[in-house]
């Protein structure tokens, strides 16, 4: 039987950093210049700021100094925490590079990246999520079932924030928000964005793009946040006929439910009536166990996902955080604010519980204060070091990337000029000398033109392509064809 919902789906998380360098206690660069040397080691590899990495995914800095890591395509939840993590990864490493280079020119200091979501000066940067649905669906009913989950979601997987006058957020992206769907990312603010730009084939798929989430430090909060999303996106596909949760006022509520971390803050209804951020989640779980109960096992992560997602309701339920304190952000966080205030006999609004939270989101090893919790064992984690390590030079290899990903290294090898994009891989220049026959006539056997065409990879699932294979091994300088073909994965 075939199933109402996509089973296979690819995922991307774009995440902006905070970034500063600080010298003695004393900004000694601003944040654009201190972005502009973190960036010199990517310039210097692929002659842009804005560049896809050999692992398939895509490290830039736009105007501004937000720098931004996307991950490569994942159609597996596991992996894109794996591929999530690798962007801080390569983030640190870029980091210890710019510190000693900058040494060396007598900058001393140190160069602080942020996986949060607002600065100081009430600037905020996003996490957008990334989910690829079919084009057979009309967007608006999908949409108009996810904003009140994604509004109530910062309950399970917020960031968590302590306001200057010491009031405690769940949500560091919730007053941010300005809109409920937009296709205007930038100055509307929306939570899910419908520019319609699906990097595939736009007959056959689109892409949602969920811009209110929090980033997360814990990898459990980002594989429950699309987790649970992916449920949520299954129950809609499956056309199951859900409560009608539509909220009066979106933007209202995600800031009002961001004030209760367990979820006691009231949102009214389009019909007038109010529900708590709690009872909205749990109608959406209960759509999804139903859903499960219809249609048998999703597997073992998603089931896990389910598990969880049960759990962490009943701990909101119960008014009760400590089962979520190795695992949730905002939880993890308030533990340790309140820790620290507690011995310190600090109040909440002392600038010092303002330096722990943000030092909560500092990505390095043995200075940020999750990082340090994770050392000590104290945080559940879903991947290890290993598998981290792995996803920063290997892309995905059941998805697009996985061609993206060879061919940046085969090209780069080569030392050839070429563009990548998310669905486009092409060489710009006529092969090097050498990889002429003798007589410098054509290649035998092909058209010479046929090298620089460039190649479309519509179909984000499809992992294996005959015309990356073909392009691989020209640029290899190897003889093209069956017998030499790489072996599949
Ligand atoms: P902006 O930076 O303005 O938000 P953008 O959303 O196009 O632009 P990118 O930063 O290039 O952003 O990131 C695109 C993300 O979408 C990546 O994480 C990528 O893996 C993911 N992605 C690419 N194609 C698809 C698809 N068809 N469906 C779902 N996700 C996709
Ligand atoms: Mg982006
Ligand atoms: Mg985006």
């Amino acid at each position: 039987m075939e199933l109402p919902f996509l089973t296979r789906r690819i995922y991307g998380l774009e995440t902006e950093f905070g970034v500063t360098f600080h010298s003695q206690g004393q900004r000694r660069l601003s944040a654009d210049e201190a972005a502009r040397h973190l960036f010199k080691d990517v310039v210097a590899w692929g002659r842009s700021s804005n560049v896809f990495l050999g692992n398939g995914s895509r490290i830039y800095l736009d105007v501004g100094s937000h720098p931004e890591y996307a991950t490569a395509e994942c159609d597996d939840l596991t992996e894109i925490i794996a591929h999530d993590r690798a962007g801080e990864l390569i983030f640190r490493r870029l980091a210890d590079s710019a510190t000693q280079r900058l040494a060396t020119e007598d900058i001393h200091g140190e160069l602080y990246l942020f996986k949060n979501n607002t600065d100081s000066h009430g600037n905020s940067y996003g996490c957008h999520e990334n989910y690829l649905i079919g084009r057979t669906r009309e967007l608006a009913p999908i949409t108009s079932v996810l904003v009140p989950f994604l509004v109530s979601r910062q309950l399970i997987c917020g960031a968590g924030k302590v306001m200057p006058n010491g009031d405690f957020r769940v949500s560091q992206r919730a007053e941010h928000m300005w809109d409920g769907v937009s296709s205007a990312t930038t100055r509307m603010r929306p939570m899910i964005n419908t520019r319609d730009e699906p990097h595939a084939d736009p007959g056959r798929f689109r892409r949602l793009h969920v811009i209110v989430g929090d980033s997360n430090v814990s990898e459990t909060s980002t594989w429950l946040k699309v987790g649970t999303t992916e449920l949520v996106l299954r129950l809609i596909e499956s056309g199951r006929a859900l409560r009608n949760l539509a909220l009066e006022n979106p933007i209202k509520a995600v800031r009002d439910l961001s004030r209760d971390p367990f979820g006691r803050a009231e949102a009214t209804l389009a019909t007038g009536r109010t529900i708590t951020g709690l009872q909205l989640q749990q109608a959406y779980l209960q759509g999804a166990l139903d859903l499960v109960e219809q249609h048998g096992d999703p597997g073992p992560e998603l089931a896990a996902v389910l598990a969880m997602w049960q759990r962490v309701l009943e701990a909101l339920g119960a008014k009760d955080t400590t089962p979520l304190e190795a695992d949730i952000d905002w939880a993890i966080k308030l533990k340790l604010l309140r820790r620290y205030a507690d011995r310190a006999g600090l109040a909440w609004s002392d600038p010092r519980i303002q330096q722990l939270d943000l030092a909560y989101h500092d990505i390095q090893p043995g200075r940020g204060l999750f990082t340090l919790l994770e050392a000590r064992g104290s945080v559940s984690r879903v991947v290890d070091d290993a598998a981290v390590e792995q996803a920063a030079e290997t892309p995905p290899q059941t998805t697009r990337a996985r061609l993206r990903g060879a061919f940046v290294e085969a090209a780069q090898a080569a030392g050839v000029d070429y563009t990548v994009d998310w669905t486009t891989l092409k060489v710009n220049e006529p092969p090097p000398r050498s990889w002429r026959p003798p007589d410098g006539g054509l290649l035998a056997g092909h058209d010479q033109d046929e090298l620089y065409a460039p190649i479309l990879c519509k179909d984000p699932f499809l992992a294996v392509d005959e015309r990356v294979d073909t392009l691989l091994d020209r640029l290899s300088g190897e003889p093209s064809g069956a017998d030499r073909r790489r072996p599949r994965p």
